[in-house]
This record gives structure tokens, C-alpha cells and sequence, in this order.
């Protein structure tokens, strides 16, 4: 039987065509940083004692707070010319879970998802409904322009003049999956979606199974690509179904779904995941996807390209 690590903590910031050619080397290095930066606060919790379920709320609302990510301050604009967020989490051990989609004046959607967990009788709320709780549980709430980024704007106008984006322009995602020192898997996801998206649209970062999923018995795991894709090939729920049904490792059900299935259905993207021993999976089918891990017995490793 395999030696479990004590505790393990793996980040996504977002996939797309990332390549080396057109990051500049201080955006490359501005990345790496804030990545090693919530890595290094994320190992120092838990090894304190933390519990998973804090470790992601912590290091995904850092990753919201930065304009880097497409989450939290720095998100994409919808059609409107409006920011609006989606973000889930979800518990291993009692399989527990909160959502929330189209919130525009909430801090830290992350921190509404755990309280639709913790504190509600529901797990998926939506817009007004959603800011009120938010507002009832005493939240930060900020005014729609905190959420302002002027490179998320020109692209949202680049769209809307009808130029053509890279996908990496288009969207973007924060995620974490951690386990902690009782053995606790959790996972959580956090995103503005997709740049111009339309009618309300909503993507698979707040749907659970598709964006979020954790089970203790098999894995967590957090999403990043194109949204539609990820909901109709349910990607997070098909990765632990394939080690709970199947005889997978926590590698073979990663790659089996994001190369294969995702593959298959034409979708982009890729996925953080970890299993119940501290494992470590993060295939993409994208150019890049900006990633990270530490561990029990590894320091913080970063990584952005192929
Ligand atoms: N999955 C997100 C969405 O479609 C975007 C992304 O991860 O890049 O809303």
C-alpha cells in the first residue's frame, strides 16, 4: 500500500494558449511569483493543522484578490460590459458542497460558496438571491468598479469591435485542491468565465461534477477551459467516477478524460487533481496552464508551459 503524504496542496490559475513567445518574461515572472507566494501561505496552514476546507478558501481568495487571475478582482467582462462571478467548493468526507453564479459586488465568491455549504440548507444559489445571502452573512461586499482591470477591458472592447482573441484572452479560472493532516480532501474553483458571454450565461466553475468535485473515497479535482465543454463531458465527476467505479489511478482517470473525452468532444482546457494519498494530476490539452503543488515532503514547484 502506498505512504500517504500528510498533507498536499495543488493551485490552478487558469489554461490557454500560454506559450513562452507571448508571455513577457515579467509577466512570466509576475505569475510564478503570486503561484509560489499562495503556495508557500497554502503549506504553511496546513501545517499548522488547517483544515482543507480553509487552506482553499485562503489561497483562492489570494488569487482573487490579484488582477493576474480571471476571478475576483480581474475578471473578464460579459456582453453587457459587466463583471460577473461563478464559484463552488466542495468537501471529501461528507461530500458537502456550495455554489454561487452571477455575483457582481461580492469580494470573494469563494468565501459565498462555503457559506452556501456551511450555513445554508441549499447548495447553488444565483445572482440577487446570492448577494443577499452574501449581505446576510456579512461578507465583504464592494462596489462593482473594484472588480475593474483595464487588460480584461480592451480585450472585452477588442471582442465588441469584432477583432479576434486567443482563447488565453477569453477566460480563465483560479482552483485549489488540498489535503490535510485528518485526511480531508476539498476542492474549490473561482472565475469571471468567459469574455462577452451572453444571456446570463453561466460555465462549469460553479457546477458541481463539472467544475468542482471532491470524494474522499477517490479524488478532488478543479477545472479550467472552455466552460461549455467541461459541463457536457462533466470532467471533475468523471475523474473520480473512473477511480471509484474503475480500477484507475488518480493519472490514468485524469488523463483519460481530459485527453480522451475533452479531447474527443473538441473541448480546451485542463484540470488540477489530487487523490486520498497526497497524488498530484494536472494534464491539459492547452499550450500552457498556470499550475503549482507543494507538499508534505516537496517544496512549492510552479509551472506554466508544456
Ligand atoms: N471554465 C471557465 C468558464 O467557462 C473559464 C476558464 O476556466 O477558463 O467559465
Amino acid at each position: 500500500p502506498q505512504k500517504a503524504k500528510e498533507y498536499a496542496l495543488v493551485i490552478h490559475g487558469g489554461a490557454g494558449t500560454i506559450t513562452k513567445a507571448n508571455l513577457k518574461p515579467n509577466q512570466e515572472r509576475a505569475y510564478r511569483e503570486k503561484l509560489t507566494a499562495v503556495l508557500e501561505i497554502g503549506d504553511q496552514m496546513l501545517k499548522e493543522g488547517k483544515s482543507s476546507e480553509e487552506v482553499v478558501v485562503r489561497v483562492i481568495s489570494l488569487m482573487e484578490n490579484s488582477p493576474l487571475f480571471n476571478a475576483g478582482k480581474g475578471s473578464v467582462f460579459n456582453a453587457e460590459g459587466k463583471q460577473d462571478m461563478d464559484a463552488s467548493i466542495m468537501r471529501g468526507d461528507d461530500l458537502n458542497c456550495g455554489a454561487i453564479a452571477g455575483v457582481s459586488n461580492v469580494k470573494n465568491p469563494i468565501k459565498l460558496a462555503r457559506m452556501v455549504m456551511d450555513s445554508s440548507e441549499h447548495v447553488f444559489l444565483a445572482r440577487k438571491g446570492a448577494e443577499q445571502f452574501a449581505q446576510e452573512m456579512q461578507l465583504d461586499i464592494v462596489d462593482p468598479d473594484y472588480f475593474f482591470d483595464q487588460k480584461r477591458y480592451d480585450r472585452w472592447k477588442k471582442l465588441k469591435d469584432k477583432e479576434v482573441l486567443s482563447e488565453e484572452e477569453k477566460h480563465g479560472t483560479v482552483g485549489a485542491v488540498c489535503l490535510d493532516k485528518s485526511g480531508n480532501l476539498c476542492a474549490g474553483t473561482s472565475t469571471g468565465g468567459m469574455t462577452y458571454k451572453k444571456w446570463g450565461r453561466i460555465g462549469d466553475s460553479p457546477v458541481i461534477g463539472a467544475g468542482t468535485y471532491a470524494n474522499n473515497e477517490s479524488c478532488g479535482v478543479s477545472s479550467t477551459g472552455h466552460g461549455e465543454f467541461f459541463i457536457r463531458a462533466m470532467v471533475a465527476h468523471q475523474i473520480a467516477a473512473a477511480m471509484e467505479y474503475g480500477d484507475y489511478t488518480l493519472e490514468e482517470a485524469a488523463n483519460l478524460v481530459i485527453h480522451e473525452k475533452l479531447q474527443h468532444l473538441g473541448g480546451t482546457g485542463g484540470v488540477i487533481a489530487m487523490d486520498k494519498f497526497g497524488n498530484v494530476a494536472m494534464p491539459f490539452n492547452t499550450e500552457g496552464m498556470y499550475r503549482g503543488y507543494v507538499t508534505s515532503d516537496s517544496e512549492p514547484s510552479v509551472a506554466i508551459y508544456k
